[in-house]
């Protein structure tokens, strides 16, 4: 039986600390639509974390609706993001725990699991992404929210960044497209901050260090759901609710 209680999640996340800021109605519609994917998965017996892909697709629709709107594109820079522009696939990934389960589960009824397992085994801090091959992400339809909200108008911004340099283009330039991270995280944080709320162990974590941790784990989320937690210390990060990490630069 879970621990979730979508009541009590809702009621206490109604309540937000002083001093957050009031979410835009994007966000706020993007974390309506996570929160209730969640609901609807942990109310059910048994839970089965595939039921997350709702909450990835409803996010991906409102992207597509909000990109379309006559404000949008009338607005809106260009993003510079495409197929072999990657300086974000080199850069520290933050994820949520219970994103990290599902894309473990999700991977493993793969028929490359087994080449992605074998590139996650040798990835290495200091390298790029295991999954990005030839300039382009082999999981893209499973790639955590964090990797879906950035885009950006300038590629330079993300190759200072990840060079750890001052930031290449003025500051008045326009820069990251805010509406994609809106969606994306606002779904991100209806997924996860009703589990934490609920007493799940549901941190932000890194994401390959975190999936590599489960990866090999069948059992990762049945223990998890018992209130276990599954995700080593050195995996969390301190940009979420949860015990916290500070110091990693992550984006
Ligand atoms: S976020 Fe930056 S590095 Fe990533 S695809 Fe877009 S422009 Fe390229
Ligand atoms: S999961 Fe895909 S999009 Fe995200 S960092 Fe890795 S290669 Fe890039």
């Amino acid at each position: 039986m879970s621990i979730f209680s979508a009541d009590a999640a809702l009621a206490a996340l109604k309540a937000p600390p002083r001093g957050e800021p009031t979410p835009t109605p994007l966000e706020q519609a993007a974390f309506d639509a996570g929160f209730a994917a969640v609901a609807r998965l942990m109310t059910r017996d048994p839970i089965a974390l595939a039921g997350l892909a709702d909450a990835y697709a409803q996010a991906e629709a409102l992207w597509a609706r909000t990109r379309s709107t006559p404000f949008f594109l009338r607005n809106a820079a260009r993003a510079a993001c495409g197929k072999g522009c990657s300086w974000c696939c080199h850069q520290r990934v933050g994820a949520a725990a219970v994103e990290v389960l599902w894309l473990a589960e999700a991977l493993r009824a793969r028929d490359d699991c087994t080449t992605l397992a074998a590139r996650l085994a040798v990835w290495s801090p200091a390298g790029p992404c295991a999954f990005l091959v030839e300039g382009g992400c082999s999981i893209y339809e499973l790639r955590p929210m964090k990797c879906r909200a950035l885009w950006h108008v300038d590629a330079r911004h993300c190759m200072s960044a990840y060079a750890g340099l001052p930031a290449a283009v003025p500051p008045a330039a326009p820069g990251v497209v805010i509406e994609p991270k809106q969606v994306y995280e606002g779904a991100l944080k209806g997924m996860a901050l009703p589990l934490n709320r609920s007493g799940l162990d549901c941190p932000g974590v890194e994401f390959l260090p975190a999936l590599k941790a489960v990866i090999d784990r069948p059992d990762a989320t049945a223990r998890w759901l018992k209130g276990e937690a599954v995700f080593p210390n050195e995996v969390r990060l301190d940009w979420f609710p949860g015990p916290t990490k500070g110091g990693k630069r992550r984006r």
